[in-house]
């Protein structure tokens, strides 16, 4: 929003009291303007004058409710949610997740591309920057009907690029592709690392609604967390915080790709996964999935694990289990440290449901410290898949409706 050159509503809205009344009106879902005004503690005839600014911009709508006791029905307020839309974008190692949302995150256009390769900033932006117009074209919406691009972007970078591999590391790739593209469409773009975008994305559309502390789990080919505390995204000091894969779990002689051994990542990341699985069958274990793999077992993978689990092969459950178990230890010591309301796990691993949700929720209910803690809520992802993208819609709803949510470090 620095840049002078960004046009459109998200500007027009950026004052302090434009931005309350909008949260406002976005929290209660619908409200008077009478009612808004003793909310807010902002005078009536302020409320009138912002509201009316909005009424034009086409951001808010009237809305006539039936129920009046007598005289005047009261009109009531309403984000007129279907007038603007926001792009998400969600950048992983090998695909990018797009979405076209209105602004209450529903979806009007979605689409996966697979990359082949790790791509530079410069090919990552135009490829991107190609995919949105295709997209505008293809949804039949014009570019000043867009609030904002908001991408959620996976937190580790390629073992090529010569980077240790934090999050931090991200920025150098980031703050080109978010320049190039705020450059490019005029509007704002907010970046962030994949799995806070999730936290968002669950705290406002999925599993997390309403909760003021939240931990999101992400748990696929990495594992992370992202943190949501008082209301607020936490980044800590270097934007660090959140690198529960590198929590230390147990000495069991697999390597983490930081170079420490017994890694969460390593045990329970998608190669720790395998890894495991595979050091099982060298020992004699029966399983199925040397015949689901057509005797060749290196191709295992959490997918195949699972659909082994649900035909009762016990190996698969086995290593179901004992992920959950690890997961379990590492939520715990999440549950000490911050003592979350809601604990949400997604990424593939999710996807095994029960398989890790009870081993998980019974080391806590063996282990936690207290009563309370013991019935910490532990869920899984209510948006699965498009966590990441919907976050990344999230993101930038955030900025606009900016009363509640600012980021921390
Ligand atoms: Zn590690």
């Amino acid at each position: 929003m620095k840049d002078e050159k960004i046009v459109g509503s998200f500007q027009l809205m950026k004052s302090l009291n434009k931005s309350l009344i909008l949260n406002t009106i976005r929290t209660h879902g619908s409200i008077s303007r009478s009612d808004i005004a003793k909310e807010t503690k902002l005078t009536p005839p302020t409320v009138t004058n912002i509201v009316n600014e909005l009424l034009e911009e086409g951001l808010v709508k009237e809305w006539q409710t039936g129920s009046s006791s007598g005289g005047r029905k009261p009109i009531l307020l309403k984000i007129n949610s279907s007038n603007f839309y926001v792009f998400g974008i969600d950048i992983s190692p090998r695909e990018i997740r797009f979405a076209i949302t209105d602004l209450n995150a529903q979806t009007l256009l979605y689409k996966t591309i697979t990359m082949k390769e790790e791509m530079t900033s410069s090919r990552l932006f135009q490829m991107i920057a190609k995919q949105l117009y295709i997209m505008m074209d293809e949804a039949c919406i014009e570019l000043k009907k867009f609030v904002g691009i908001g991408i959620g972007i996976h937190g580790r970078i390629d073992a090529d690029e010569g980077s240790s591999g934090f999050a931090p590391q991200l920025q150098h790739r980031n703050v080109p592709l978010k320049k190039e593209l705020e450059k490019e469409f005029r509007l704002p773009v907010k970046i962030e690392n994949d799995v806070r975008a999730m936290a968002i994305g669950e705290n406002w559309f999925g599993s997390g609604v309403g909760i003021s502390n939240l931990v999101c789990i992400k748990i696929s080919h990495g594992v992370g967390a992202g943190f949501i505390l008082n209301k607020k995204l936490f980044h800590g000091t270097n934007g660090l915080a959140g690198e529960i894969g590198h929590m230390f779990i147990e000495s069991s002689g697999l390597k983490c790709s930081c170079g420490n051994d017994g890694c969460l990542e390593a045990l329970v990341g998608s190669e720790g996964i395998k890894q495991r699985t595979l050091n099982k069958i060298s020992l004699g274990y029966k399983t199925k999935l040397i015949e689901r793999t057509n005797g060749m077992i290196e191709n295992v993978n959490g997918q195949l694990i699972y659909e082994a689990a649900l035909e009762g092969d016990l190996l698969a459950k086995d290593i179901l289990e004992e992920t959950g178990r690890y997961l379990g230890i590492a939520i715990m010591n999440i549950i000490h440290l911050f003592n979350p309301e809601r604990i949400i796990i997604g990424g593939g691993l999710a996807k095994a449901k029960n398989f890790i949700l009870t081993p998980i929720q019974e080391v806590v209910e063996q282990r936690a410290l207290t009563e309370q803690a013991k019935k910490t809520e532990i869920v899984l992802s209510k948006l699965g898949d498009q966590a990441t993208v919907i976050g990344a819609v999230a993101l930038v709803l955030n900025e606009m409706f900016s009363v509640q949510y600012e980021s921390v470090s």
